[in-house]
């Protein structure tokens, strides 16, 4: 008011912020027209991408509305079956306008240790129905789950176990350990009590498992029981079977593909879609681009955790037992390192794939480089194969050609679940409490 001398209401100033946001996104409601032939423009570029949108009919109006929609890019799927590990954290994440909804993805982890986006879904809230519809479109798009012996982490929320269990019910589903705590933390305080819930969660053996449960009885009976009644596989490493080829324990690969998107959350649905995918062109080439620079064998990050777990491997040594079969301890510990079969008795091996601190020990007595002991994963090879499809450009949407068939209307916006919040608000005069004033 003071710099512009104009005089507006609140009300007026949100009205011309969105309008004034509509001119740089395009408008809310309009955008919600276009995904038809967006969708469309997408599956005629990009050959094998899948795009599936879904509308519903509401008593309000003869027209469909727009309900769901999943893409993925043929570049996506040609990454993630072409070598990521069968690992895949899913999450939703809250759209930010008027309409509402939410995203709910698919996000791999690369053989760098960095993210690598499968899929995503806009829905209309992270419900029970709204994930399987996105899982099972999951399954019929990128393969059967149970096939190639894929392994879940989200976070321990009731909906989505159910639907896992229900879905694929041979399935490994992990809950992400962060989660698991912050709902721990609610009723069993103290930094102890942290401590130790983390160190049972990344105990890679189950008899460190179990001693460090029992730290947790000793500290308090009931926090005890509260962890028991998750099945160890669930969250920590000493349950974990090798299939996922990582001893994650935190789903970060949502966090991250989470705060990739974050920008684009407020943007109408199509100026957000298309945000999304600008980036995700660019990040699968700056992938490419990086690693056909990069010399090494491994790939770079799995390499900086092989020269620290090689200095660490000098407090170590190895005593042959047998060909390729070794005792190697410290003052502190001793391990069975087996080098055909890969594998050591801490665990940490098998679970990653990558060479703990007491193989390398042996590695290293036997004559040979921990780099040949590495899992074929973390080759620069297989990391090529995972970036090697181009993600194609696309005109904009005055080229796209229009499907003729009806363009579905804004959907229907839905209530959060729960108890709506209180909305009646106390007169000035009115009393705290009726009944006291009244006596
Ligand atoms: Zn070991």
């Amino acid at each position: 008011m003071q710099n512009l001398s104009v005089d507006l209401s609140v009300n007026q100033v949100y009205r011309s912020k969105r309008k004034a946001k509509d001119l740089i996104n395009g408008d809310e409601q309009l955008q919600y027209g276009v995904p038809r032939d967006y969708a469309q423009m997408i599956t005629t570029v990009d050959k094998g991408s899948r795009v599936i949108l879904q509308t519903e009919m509401t008593e309000e109006t003869s027209q469909p509305k727009f309900k769901r929609m999943y893409v993925r890019f043929n570049a996506q799927n040609v990454g993630f079956l072409g070598g990521c590990r069968p690992f895949i954290g899913l999450d939703g994440c809250h759209i930010k306008h008027r309409f509402g909804g939410q995203i709910l993805s698919a996000t791999a982890k690369d053989e760098n240790d960095n993210i690598f986006p499968v899929t995503l879904a806009v829905v209309e809230q992270e419900t029970r129905e709204s994930w399987i519809w996105f899982l099972e479109i999951f399954a019929d798009d990128i393969g059967r789950p149970e096939e190639f012996q894929l392994v879940f982490i989200s976070d321990r929320q009731k909906g989505l176990i159910l639907v896992i269990e229900r879905l694929f019910p041979t399935v490994e589903h992990k809950y992400c350990v962060k989660h698991i705590y912050n709902n721990f933390k609610i009723d069993y305080k103290g930094l102890e009590l942290k401590d130790a819930l983390w160190r049972c969660a990344a105990a890679t053996t189950v008899r460190e498992f179990e001693r460090c449960m029992q730290y947790i009885r000793d500290l308090d009976e009931k926090a005890y029981e509260y962890l028991t009644n998750i099945a160890p596989a669930q969250w920590t490493r000493s349950h974990f079977t090798p299939r996922a080829l990582t001893d994650c324990l935190v789903n970060n690969l949502s966090e991250s593909f989470n705060a990739m998107i974050l920008k684009s959350m407020d943007k109408p649905i199509l100026a957000m879609l298309e945000w999304i995918r600008v980036r995700l062109i660019t990040r699968l080439y700056t992938k490419r681009e990086g690693i056909q620079k990069y010399a090494g064998k491994l790939c770079p990050s799995i390499q900086d955790r092989l020269e620290k777990l090689k200095v660490e491997s000098k407090a170590f040594s190895a005593t042959p037992a047998g060909s390729f079969l070794y005792e190697v301890g410290s003052q502190y510990e001793r391990h069975v390192v087996d080098l055909v079969k890969k594998t050591c008795s801490c665990r940490s091996w098998d679970l990653n794939g990558i060479p703990c601190k007491h193989a390398i020990t042996a590695i290293y007595t036997n004559i040979e480089t921990p780099e040949d002991y590495t899992h074929p994963y973390y080759f620069k090879e297989t990391y090529m194969e995972i970036y090697k499809e181009v993600l194609p450009p696309m005109p904009g949407q005055s080229e796209w050609a229009e499907t003729g068939q009806p363009a579905p209307l804004a959907p229907h916006i839905y209530k959060p679940p729960g108890r709506p919040p209180k909305q009646r608000k106390r007169a000035f005069n009115e009393p705290r409490n009726p009944y006291k004033a009244s006596r």
